[in-house]
């Protein structure tokens, strides 16, 4: 049986931070604020993984107020949920998603995102689609005071 998943994130962007997106540390003036690396894309499909086995979301499973995961990597908050996947006999088919972003040009670095992505899913890099869009200067992502993500992800179920 195949189920579907949906995710959704947004983060700030401040000065002083790095700028993560799939894993792919971007030169940039300001990174995105967070209590993990702030990986706006990451966490987008976290939550689609987790969305579509029926499970609740990356915030429950990776609290803000959880000390011992400060600064962590979305990369191992992928490999985790990815092993959650696999706790419930399922397994990924495939992904897709879309960054919103005035800037940095995300292009440049799309096939380094999608092989890191690849290795922390454990999926071939052909089943992840990563999309970049601006919002044409439009509102708080057309300002840009932050980053957003969408992602959509098919798994496959065993058991019924
Ligand atoms: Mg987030």
């Amino acid at each position: 049986m195949n189920l579907v998943g949906i995710g959704y994130d947004v983060h700030r962007l401040v000065e002083g931070r790095p700028l993560v997106l799939g894993g792919v540390t971007i030169p940039h003036s300001h990174g995105l604020e967070g209590h993990s690396d702030a990986d706006v894309l990451a966490h987008a499909i976290a939550d689609a993984i987790l969305g579509a086995i029926g499970e609740r979301d990356i915030g429950h499973h990776f609290p803000n107020t959880d000390e011992s995961i400060r600064g962590i990597s979305s990369m191992e908050i992928l490999r985790r949920t990815t092993s959650i996947l696999s706790q419930r006999g399922a397994r990924l088919v495939n992904i897709d998603s879309t960054l919103i972003s005035e800037a940095p040009k995300i292009g440049p670095h799309l096939e380094e995102m999608r092989s890191h992505l690849s290795e922390a899913l454990g999926l071939p890099s052909k089943r992840i689609g990563i999309k970049a869009t601006t919002n044409e200067m439009m509102g708080f992502l057309g300002r840009r005071e932050g980053i957003a993500a969408m992602a959509v992800v098919s798994v496959e179920v065993t058991e019924s």
